[in-house]
């Protein structure tokens, strides 16, 4: 079966520690022999800028990733395509495999729109708002006073709905995503559970899922254990709770995953890297249609792209 995923951080690993090989190292949980192997039709890529980087090597850190994806990701593996767009997925051979690059933050942009139409030029294709912290875009789930969207956040959303690009409001304030709610034309949460099934932070409560069902946007559900279970630890039947509940909230055709994977150094039993797919497939099978599992996996979010 087909699976898009919306969130990965194997960028980040790639640019902490350059000796990685894509191919099948043993520190990544997402490789191309596990793509190849597990059924990835679509697999996103984040520009993620750790938060010890200073604020003025951001862009250029920004740009290194991107470097990394096209001369470590793209280039060595001629069945891996960029994609930025359904045409383009739809384009893709039977054996081929769509990657798709992403921002998570905007910090390396830092007022600049510009540098944002920049990063779309070289593919980035959906753009999440900030990480935990505060950006000049918006405040980040972390940060205490909760601030919305700033007048050149606005302009940045703005800027994403010209281009045809999501904007992802996961590790936004509360207040940002509902002025996101307003603004943006094609929100999506790329990696966020239901709050109301874990009550943490970085998920979503019922009036936000119900918000982003309605505007046609996305949930990816994520594998991040602590965002699954207030338990300490987590299970594949967890992924089935949230799952059952974002439907129950009427998002069937609105639930998808991103799994986080190479951003987590805490796994969820089952789901230890992305070869646990078949696993979450085949327990999914048992609950839902085929029909229905193959929206969850692939469907959902590639029927959500803008263009
Ligand atoms: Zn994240």
């Amino acid at each position: 079966m087909k699976i898009f995923d919306a969130h990965s951080d194997v960028l980040y690993k790639m640019w902490m520690d350059p000796t990685i090989d894509f191919k099948d190292s043993a520190n990544l949980h997402i490789t191309y022999n596990r793509l190849k192997a597990s059924g990835s039709k679509v697999q996103c890529f984040a520009i993620y800028i750790p938060e010890e980087v200073k604020p003025e090597s951001r862009f250029e850190v920004a740009l290194e990733m991107v470097e990394i994806f096209y001369t470590k990701i793209v280039a060595p593996f001629p069945l891996l395509k960029l994609v930025r767009t359904k045409e383009d997925i739809l384009a893709l051979k039977e054996e081929e495999i769509g990657v798709l690059l992403t921002l998570e933050g905007c910090d390396a942009i830092e007022q600049s729109i510009v540098r944002l139409q920049s990063l779309l030029r070289l593919g980035v294709s959906s753009v999440g708002l900030t990480w935990n912290y505060a950006n000049y875009v918006a405040d980040g789930v972390g940060e205490p006073r909760g601030g919305g969207l700033s007048t050149f956040g606005t302009e940045v959303v703005r800027e994403l709905n010209l281009a045809s690009v999501w904007t992802d409001v996961s590790h936004l304030s509360v207040r940002g995503f509902w002025d996101v709610i307003e603004v943006a034309d094609y929100p999506i949460a790329s990696h966020s559970n239901a709050k109301a099934i874990c009550n943490h932070r970085r998920n979503l409560d019922n009036e936000q899922i119900e918000a982003l069902i309605k505007k046609n946007g996305m949930i990816g559900i994520t594998f991040v254990p602590q965002f699954l279970s207030s338990h300490g630890h987590a299970s594949i039947n967890d992924v089935l709770r949230h799952l059952d509940y974002i439907c129950s909230l009427g998002g069937e055709n609105h639930v998808g995953f991103g799994s986080d994977f190479d951003g987590i150094t805490d796994t969820t039993s089952g789901l230890e890297n992305f070869s646990g797919y078949e696993a979450l497939i085949n327990m999914l099978l048992k609950h839902y249609s085929e029909n229905q599992v193959k929206k969850f996996l692939f469907n959902n979010f590639m029927g959500t792209l803008p263009i």
